[in-house]
């Protein structure tokens, strides 16, 4: 989830050589929020505009299936081959143009408590400084019965893949206003974000859970208090709260692919002859 209207320029991390101008960002309306604007012709492949994102987490199924990205940024902590070698369940599985792969296994830390990994001491410092202080597991990372654990146990029994979103995501949201010395700062900031109506809402969860677990977004909630609870956000706990929340990080939250698979993908294009590249190394 990246930052809101007033905020968007100080949680944004610079925009890429010309393209510097060739977006604006504007006020579209209440119910639409921000949206981006071309100012001028862009090529393809052009990186247009680059924001921190307020809070990111991993799609959960993914990390169950051990994809090796950073805690906090998300970047690949596996190569593209590591990654063809895990999914394809061949240990000696080669793909061409290793040099492609940007991976700096070198740069790598993880917290020395739940041993979580992150690309980098700087990322590292980020997340702890931020949420992750409070969501550390430290010892009890494999523990099923850590309230952290039964919460993400629940969501993925309940948002099988493809995920479109986390309850990470709002379990990090929590923890950083439970870790913040500014806590109305960053209230005020999630508050920014677009806002639904009660029907609206609804039927972003009934979406967001499928018919069949509707129901059990109360389950949810009860898993979340027990782990989560903050008194300045006590509103987030009521049902209506959760379910707004629910809804606001399915309106406003972002799937991202990563690098890694478009590597892959590349690969395997230049692999079967298909004529296709992207406008990247040309
Ligand atoms: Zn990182
Ligand atoms: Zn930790």
């Amino acid at each position: 989830m990246a930052a809101s209207m007033c905020d968007v320029f100080s949680f944004c991390v610079g925009v890429a050589g010309q393209a510097r101008s060739a977006v604006e960002v504007r006020f579209v309306s209440s119910a639409k929020g921000k949206g981006l604007f071309a100012t001028q012709l862009i090529r393809k492949g052009e990186t247009i505009f680059v924001e921190r994102p307020l809070v990111a987490a991993q799609f959960l199924w993914n990390a169950l299936y051990r994809y090796r990205a950073c805690d906090h940024c998300l970047r690949a902590l596996e190569k593209a081959e590591e990654n063809a070698q895990r999914l394809t369940g061949k240990p000696g599985q080669v793909l061409p143009h290793p040099e492609l792969c940007t991976v700096r296994k070198d740069l790598h830390q993880n917290c020395p408590h739940c041993q979580v990994m992150y690309c980098s001491a700087e990322c590292q410092l980020a997340a702890a400084e931020q949420y992750h202080r409070v969501l550390c597991p430290g010892p009890s990372q494999d523990d099923p019965l850590h309230p952290l654990n039964k919460l993400q146990e629940a969501w993925r029994s309940i948002h099988y893949p493809p995920e479109t979103a986390s309850i990470m995501l709002m379990a990090r949201m929590v923890a950083t206003v439970k870790q913040a010395k500014d806590k109305d700062r960053w209230i005020r900031l999630f508050s920014q974000f677009c806002n639904k109506t009660a029907n609206e809402e609804e039927e972003i969860v009934h979406k967001l859970l499928g018919d069949k677990f509707k129901g059990q977004l109360e389950f949810l909630r009860k898993l979340f208090t027990e782990a989560l609870y903050e008194e300045a956000l006590s509103q987030w706990f009521t049902p209506d709260g959760f379910r707004s929340l629910f809804a606001l990080v399915g309106t406003n939250g972002q799937g991202i692919g990563t690098r890694l698979e478009e590597i892959v993908l590349e690969l395997l294009h230049d692999l079967l002859g298909l004529g296709w590249k992207t406008e990247r190394g040309k």
